[in-house]
């Protein structure tokens, strides 16, 4: 067996792939998810930004890392149609849009693409982040910004995970 992470499922069951493994180190990135802000990480040492989240900064090395709000504008680098993923519970969301999307702080970011246009994806078109249910389906709700559902506490709760939408012309 490979070393892929698996995340206990909210409910006893069957492991999931689709939902993150939340430590203490990335708890504040979830909340703030849960509640509708993207945190990256800035260095203080050589000022650039990065994702994912790490606790040194991977240019410098240096741990003067924090977090910061970002401005949830990013442009679409790349991205690839997924007819077919066997991984739990991945299968029933089949088609979606995978995708790799430059935030305007810098960093480069594995996504999904909601919403796509009839004249399909593009690269360098301009996308806002929203935030979804991890491991809803491409159709189901998006949370506008501040009114994702936030825990009573933080036991069993289904993650919020970024996802990024094209800008109206
Ligand atoms: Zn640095």
């Amino acid at each position: 067996m490979g070393a892929v992470p698996v995340s206990p499922a909210p409910s006893a069951g069957a492991p999931r792939f689709d939902l993150p493994e939340i430590d203490a180190f990335t708890r504040p990135y979830w909340d703030a998810a849960a509640e509708g802000r993207l945190l990256i990480r800035r260095c203080g040492g050589c000022g650039r930004a990065h994702h994912y989240p790490r606790e040194f900064c991977p240019y410098c090395w240096s741990e003067n890392v924090a977090w910061e709000e970002a401005s949830g504008a990013a442009t679409l680098y790349t991205w690839s149609v997924v007819h077919r993923n066997d991984l739990p519970s991945f299968g029933a969301r089949v088609p979606y849009t995978a995708a790799v999307v430059d935030l305007a702080e810098g960093p480069r970011m594995m996504t999904e693409l909601i919403e796509v246009p009839e004249s399909g994806p593009r690269m360098g078109m301009r996308l806002r982040v929203a935030f979804r249910a991890a491991g809803a389906g491409a159709g189901e709700a998006v949370e506008a910004a501040g009114t994702a559902e936030a825990d009573e506490g933080d036991e069993g709760g289904v993650p919020v995970v970024p996802v990024f939408r094209p800008v109206p012309a």
